[in-house]
């Protein structure tokens, strides 16, 4: 039986087959692939346009740090053939644009009800329906949910006292104006410096008159050397996209990106200078990481990679003291994101920009005309808060999702984020976490991994129908395995001595736990192909005697 003829109970007229949450590029390519089965289906989105993360960080400055080429759907030939991308990394208006126009070439807007904050989700035990309920208490039902909320959606807000007294303007990189803030001559704090804030500092600076930089934790950043792309350079590259794509699938990250298969000290250091300095040069993504086999295993091989980018800053920045406040020291290179910037280390030498190094001289509170150190109370005009998210699991628990006997996902996450493939929750029947705890999501390349998870729940829910099938759900013993497979990959690694959103330690009360799966986009890819191909292991099913009367009555 073919999905669009599913039993009448998928069908009925106030509820639908499919509610997908979120209309960022997950959301959208779910639509895209909710069109051709004949679900009955809607996407709520809670901003008033698509585009997901790239509507909502609109900060100046950002942009993305996968080339763009790479950086992009890969299900229509033709849209990426179409699409001419200005730059290697393109910048936040250029990405919405994109998403813009694939939601309009596709036609999905007309399939998501905007404005609209799911607020709560909760499962049915007897009708085996969700209940979505919106902010504005509006409700609908469906018989599957499809969380495509994004695993950097959730802001982590600053939990800095007296934040509400600042009688300034205040403003968040995630959650920045729409219509764009002029702050051309205002004396700027900055606190946070992740991929956020190193790509806002620098241009603050350009328009600011005066910038200073709380930093709690340096990260490392090598620089984007971005370009503009040359017309020849496109027409070979979208000449050969098939190919592309379907090597950088078969990566560990879902990039064009291969990991060197020997160890750092196998080879002299003039070997590695040389290696670190091509990646230096390259400003690729990754490269550094992949540039021998030990990078993140030893901490002997890290420290060459390290101490080679930290030698770089001592270059760059000309003030040796703040310099060595710049370098990171105190967790290993690429236990936490890497950031590609454009700029970041110049900027310190601007006279108009400051360091506040937090480690020595902790923020005491937020006063109304400033921030207020150990040392000083300084005054800003702005402050831009470019405090990060409560990753992975964060966008997902703020859902309100409530499953099976009334169990809430958020407490069944605060002792460990288990999710079968990084998919399916057990206890939460028919509910799908695209780019959840346990799978690639941002350790890789993550449009690879979104369109993984929509592809592969697309066929689950081919695969349901076909069968008769009313509910599936993780089975906890599978789930409980591939938590402690992919945990297993992450021990003897250099990632558990960093403090990092990587580990959930950036948010109070989150269990230390490495939330990525870190086996590869490849591996990863076998292991969900092959458990569809055998049927779905690790998933229970629930077959009611009604689905599968109509499914006999079709003789199967
Ligand atoms: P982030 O990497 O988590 O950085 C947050 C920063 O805020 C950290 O430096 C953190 O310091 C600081 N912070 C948080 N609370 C603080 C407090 N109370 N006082 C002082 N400092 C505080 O967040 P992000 O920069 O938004 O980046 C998150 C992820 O989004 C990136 O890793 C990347 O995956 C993605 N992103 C990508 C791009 C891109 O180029 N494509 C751009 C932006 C973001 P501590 O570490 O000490 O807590």
């Amino acid at each position: 039986m073919p999905v669009n003829e599913v039993p009448s109970s998928f069908g009925e007229a106030d509820v639908l087959d499919v509610a997908v949450v979120g209309a960022g590029f997950a959301g959208m390519y779910m639509i895209h692939r909710l069109k051709g089965t004949g679900l009955s289906f809607r996407a709520f989105e809670r901003g008033d346009g698509v585009g997901g993360t790239w509507f909502w960080n609109r900060y100046p400055g950002a942009r993305c740090d996968v080339p763009s080429l790479q950086y992009s759907y890969s299900f229509s030939e033709e849209l990426e053939q179409e699409w001419e991308w200005s730059e290697k990394y393109a910048t936040q208006p250029e990405i919405l644009a994109y998403a813009n126009h694939v939601a309009d070439r596709f036609d999905l807007r007309s399939h998501v009800t905007f404005d609209t904050e799911i607020v709560a989700v909760v499962w049915d035990a007897d009708s085996a329906f969700w209940t979505l309920t919106t902010s504005a208490g509006d409700s609908v039902r469906a018989r599957f949910v499809v969380a495509a909320v994004g695993a950097l959606s959730a802001g982590k807000e600053p939990d800095i006292p007296g934040l509400e007294s600042f009688a300034g303007m205040t403003l968040f990189t995630n959650r920045w104006p729409k219509d764009g803030v002029d702050l051309t001559g205002k004396t700027i704090g900055v606190i946070g410096t992740g991929s956020s804030g190193i790509q806002v500092i620098p241009v603050l600076a350009e328009h600011a008159r005066e910038v200073t930089v709380y930093q709690r934790t340096p990260a490392y950043t090598l620089p984007a050397q971005n370009e503009v792309y040359d017309a020849a350079y496109l027409a070979e590259y979208k000449a050969r996209y098939r190919e592309h794509r379907a090597k950088a699938r078969s990566t560990r990250t879902g990039l064009l990106l291969e990991r060197r298969p020997e160890p750092a000290l196998s080879v002299d250091e003039a070997e590695r200078r040389r290696r670190y300095q091509e990646c230096w040069d390259a400003g690729i993504f990754g490269c550094t990481a992949s540039a021998f086999s030990d990078i993140v295993g030893d901490i002997a091989a890290n420290e060459t990679a390290a101490e080679f980018i930290r030698e770089q800053i001592r270059d760059i920045v000309r003030d040796p003291a703040v310099a060595e406040d710049l370098i990171p020291r105190a967790y290993p290179f690429g236990t936490r994101r890497v950031c590609l910037d454009t700029g970041y280390y110049d900027a310190f030498n601007r006279d108009d920009v400051r360091l506040v190094n937090l480690r020595r001289d902790p923020i005491v509170e937020i006063t109304p005309q400033g921030v207020r150190t150990a040392s000083a109370e300084r005054r800003h005009d702005v402050l831009v808060f470019a405090t990060g998210f409560d990753a992975i699991t964060g966008s997902f628990t703020r859902l309100g999702i409530v499953g099976r006997g009334g169990v809430r996902l958020e407490d069944v996450w605060s002792e460990a984020p288990r999710a079968y493939l990084g998919l399916q929750v057990s206890g939460f029947p028919n509910l799908f976490t695209v780019t959840g705890p346990s799978s690639p999501s941002i350790l890789s390349n993550v449009l690879v991994s979104i369109e993984e998870h929509v592809d592969w729940i697309t066929e689950l829910l081919q695969h349901m129908a076909d069968t008769g099938a009313r509910t599936v759900e993780a089975d906890p013993e599978a789930e409980r395995q591939w938590y402690e497979e992919a945990a297993a990959l992450v021990e003897g690694t250099l990632y558990p001595q960093a403090d990092s959103y990587f580990m959930g330690t950036n948010i109070p009360g989150k269990p230390r736990v490495f939330l990525p799966y870190m086996g590869g986009v490849n591996a990863y890819h076998d292991k969900i192909t092959q458990v569809a191909r055998d049927g779905y292991t690790g998933l229970l099913f629930d077959v009611t005697a009604s689905s599968r009367a109509a499914v006999g009555a079709e003789g199967r």
